[in-house]
């Protein structure tokens, strides 16, 4: 059985902790494609060439806590731009997406670019400052010593960066289904999307 879940939204806004209950709920396969650009933009950081770091990147040996500090972010969203990085990255997540048994995937081009046709698309979005809020949250429990005014600027310099560019830009598919989770909790949130995607199901 192939079922496809494309899950966008921009930073923070709840899209990782959605995906992750969703895939469990139904015994899907998740992808956190940001961490594929994330991955890059690290090693970019650290000298090399992103068309190299693209090719030669290896999705199942990242090191995912590494890769979710701010200045990981902001080289990823850098480097998410080209559109050469795009290109190299994308048979891995289409494969990913029609592999047997099910896929979400989440990110910021899935239901417009990698997989337009998803049998689900949500967009989960939620105000600047709530989504500031939340990884202001997320990284000082983590011990990182950051202030929410940094956060709040790092998130709205990552949202125009991902919605002004040239290539797979960030935006809604049409056919998406909207979730602001600006007012709501996530386990609200992830009994909305289990509902979208139950009633899909039942009508294929
Ligand atoms: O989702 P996350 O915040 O980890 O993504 C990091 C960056 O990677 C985003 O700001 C965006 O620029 C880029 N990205 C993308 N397309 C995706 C997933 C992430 O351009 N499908």
């Amino acid at each position: 059985m192939k079922f496809t879940i494309a899950i966008d939204g921009p930073a923070a806004a709840g899209k990782g902790t959605l995906s992750k209950a969703v895939a469990n709920h139904f015994g899907f396969a998740h992808l956190d494609t940001g961490l594929l650009y994330r991955a890059v933009g690290a090693a970019v950081l650290a000298g090399q060439d992103p068309h190299e770091a693209a090719r030669n990147l290896d999705p199942t040996t990242m090191n995912t806590t590494a890769l979710r500090t701010p200045e990981v972010a902001q080289a990823a969203s850098k480097v998410a731009a080209d559109a050469k990085v795009r290109a190299i990255l994308l048979d891995f997540q289409r494969a990913f997406a029609t592999r047997a048994g099910g896929a979400v995937l989440d990110g910021r081009d899935i239901g417009t670019v990698i997989c337009p046709d998803a049998h689900v698309k949500l967009f989960v979005t939620a105000s600047p400052e709530v989504r500031a809020h939340r990884r202001f949250l997320e990284l000082t429990s983590k011990g990182m010593d950051v202030s929410l005014e940094t956060v709040l600027a790092d998130v709205k310099a990552r949202d125009a960066r991902d919605r002004d560019r040239a290539t797979a830009p960030l935006v809604a598919a049409d056919d998406a289904i909207l979730i602001d989770t600006s007012d709501m909790d996530i386990e609200t949130a992830v009994q909305n999307a289990i509902d979208v995607i139950n009633q899909k199901r039942g009508t294929i």
